[in-house]
């Protein structure tokens, strides 16, 4: 059996204080999640510290959202995977479009964050996805293709082992459109099959994909209902308590 996780990607939305309110919002819902499913929260790395008591207390696991591709030293500004993971963090989100798309990150520095992050015990979530030309222009399994061979492919079995992937299409992120069930299903099942040409057939059945993208309480049902979803990565809705553990409920 494949784990089954519903991830919030909070952003830049919110307070420390709101944060913790959000959690707490989460936190009072999470009976109604089905057992089974592990709830994770993406918060910005301010807010690491002051959600992380609340958290633990929950039984709901903190990821970052980026992270240094040093170890430590003068990169004003950054935030090392050694930070996140002394304050308690178990995950850190890499490749996020938005990071590849605003922030410049490549296939290099995408490697050496993972290296860094599995060096200091952080799991990642890491992040695929084509963009709308690529999806017209049916280059969408080249496109996920490469952006897994390019770093995954780099990883140990046993790294392998610790990682998640996230499918979002980045002309469904916060755009309200949604892939349909049918497209996840189509693409998870092609990254499945490319991660056993390297990791092997039950490595890679092993491996939890998860669906990103406009993910809401009126498509999560349908979207996990397919063979290869594991559940989401959640952006928009995972900052109203209830839709986020109305998501996961749909399981
Ligand atoms: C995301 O950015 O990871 C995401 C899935 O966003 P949204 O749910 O808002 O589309």
């Amino acid at each position: 059996m494949r784990r089954k996780i519903v991830a919030g990607n909070w952003k830049m939305n919110t307070t420390p204080a709101e944060g913790v309110e959000l959690l707490k919002g989460v936190a009072a819902l999470k009976g109604e999640v089905p057992a089974g499913v592990e709830l994770i929260v993406g918060v910005p790395f301010t807010h690491l510290c002051c959600v992380k008591d609340e958290a633990a207390k929950a039984g709901i696991a903190v990821s970052a959202q980026n992270c240094a591709d040093h170890e430590s030293g003068a990169y004003t500004g950054e935030v090392s995977a050694r930070m996140i993971a002394s304050l308690g963090a178990k995950y850190v989100i890499l490749g996020h479009s938005e990071r590849r798309e605003y922030y410049g990150e490549t296939s290099r520095t995408l490697n050496a964050k993972m290296a860094l992050a599995y060096e200091h015990g952080l799991a990642p979530i890491y992040c695929v996805g084509e963009k709308l030309d690529e999806r017209e222009a049916n280059k969408h399994f080249d496109v996920v293709r490469a952006q897994i061979e390019e770093v995954v492919f780099n990883l140990t079995p046993e790294q392998f082992g610790k990682a998640v992937i996230a499918y979002e299409p980045v002309w469904a992120i916060g755009t309200g459109k949604t892939a349909t069930a049918e497209q996840a299903q189509e693409i998870h099942a092609f990254i499945r099959q490319v991660l056993a040409e390297k990791f092997g057939k039950e490595a890679a059945e092993q491996t939890p994909i998860l669906y990103g993208g406009s993910c809401k309480p009126s498509n999560a049902a349908e979207i996990f209902g397919k063979a290869d979803v594991d559940g989401g990565l959640i952006g928009g809705a995972s900052l109203v308590a209830a839709d986020f553990v109305a998501i996961a409920k749909a399981f």
